[in-house]
């Protein structure tokens, strides 16, 4: 049985990636803050007892004794991390060094959960790891964007200097259930409009693409890379290289709940990247992993579970 933390473990991956190392056997320690997880997504574990949760923030150093290390907590959607900016870039920064510094000491492996916004609005189309991005420093996405390549640079340094042994997974736009319905990304945002009949809100012109990973796929690839050989540190991308306009996201999205939402148009965001998707040739090569989870049968499920949530939603 291995001593597994996960920080960021309230929230909407973490809760799904504590599930499954349970339901493997392992003892979890579950740390969060609680900013933008919750105690509901966590509330089906709490009666096992090889679940643990611990209210902490990892801007500040936590003492416990664990075998693996997933490194998750950060705010993900652009309304939660830009609504304290300086706190997302220190929970990046702070919270890297102090998990990679409880790493060293217990001789944890360590994974960090990076993110495909490393690349910025990419030049070079689909996004290999090799492609070293194009980043704003001083726009509203960079405490994101520049605290998570920190982030990974102290992972690779500590990993040369302390020879802490590091797993680096750069996560491309995942969904499903246990999204916060008010977080603004745009699978929950368009769903919970239309399953409330509201307008749809594509932001610029919708022709800006992404690629949506379903959540199982995701969780699978990211307990494969901790499990994964000695010596392989990545940064490996992940996520689902089917690659879609925003327009046909909101078009799919309103077929599919039989709602009569509208489309409407809104500005665009500053630096939102006009283009994104993975190549996962590495994942597929070191881990034998790709995505099985087709965008029609993902959005069936998470659909399926805002219904259960949408009633609630202001
Ligand atoms: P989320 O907001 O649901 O989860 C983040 C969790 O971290 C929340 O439970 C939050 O309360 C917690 N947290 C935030 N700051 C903290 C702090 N200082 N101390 C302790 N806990 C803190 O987001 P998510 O989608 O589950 O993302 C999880 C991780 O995966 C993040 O690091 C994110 O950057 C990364 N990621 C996610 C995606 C995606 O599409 N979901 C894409 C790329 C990267
Ligand atoms: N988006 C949109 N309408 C919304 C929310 C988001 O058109 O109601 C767009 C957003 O501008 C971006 C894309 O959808 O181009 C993905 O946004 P999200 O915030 O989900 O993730 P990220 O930009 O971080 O990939």
């Amino acid at each position: 049985m291995n001593r597994v933390l996960v920080t960021g473990g309230a929230g909407f991956l973490g809760s799904h990636l504590c599930e499954r190392l349970l339901a493997e056997g392992n003892d979890v320690i579950c740390v969060d803050n609680l900013f933008t997880g919750n105690k509901d997504n966590i509330r089906h574990l709490m009666s096992n007892p090889y679940f643990e949760f611990i209210r902490h923030d990892i801007t500040e150093p936590l003492y416990v004794e664990v075998d693996q290390i997933y490194n998750l907590a950060c705010p993900a959607s652009p309304i939660h991390y830009q609504h304290d900016p300086i706190k997302t870039a220190k929970t990046s920064v702070f919270g890297a060094l102090n998990m990679l510094g409880l790493a060293k000491r217990v001789h944890a492996r360590i994974l960090q959960a990076s993110t495909s916004e490393v690349y910025g609005d990419p030049e070079i189309h689909p996004q290999p790891e090799s492609y070293r991005g194009c980043v704003n420093t001083i726009g509203i996405r960079s405490c994101y964007d520049e605290g998570k390549r920190m982030a990974e640079t102290l992972f690779f340094d500590y990993h040369r200097q302390h020879g802490v042994d590091i797993k680096v997974m750069r996560i491309f736009n995942t969904y499903g259930p246990r999204m916060h319905p008010n977080d603004g990304r745009v699978v929950s945002n368009f769903i919970v409009q239309a399953l409330k009949n509201e307008d749809v809100t594509i932001y610029g012109t919708g022709r800006q693409t992404r690629s949506f990973c379903y959540v199982s796929d995701l969780i699978e690839g990211m307990v494969r890379l901790m499990n994964s050989r000695d010596g392989f540190t990545g940064p490996v991308n992940m996520g689902n290289p089917g690659e879609f306009t925003m327009l046909e996201l909101a078009e799919k999205v309103i077929e599919m709940t039989g709602s009569t939402s509208k489309i409407i148009f809104k500005e665009l965001p500053q630096d939102d990247p006009m283009q994104r998707k993975p190549v996962i040739e590495l994942a597929k090569k070191e881990l034998g992993w790709e995505p099985s989870v087709v965008l029609e049968e993902g959005l069936e499920k998470t659909i399926e579970y805002f219904k259960t949530i949408v009633k609630n939603v202001r």
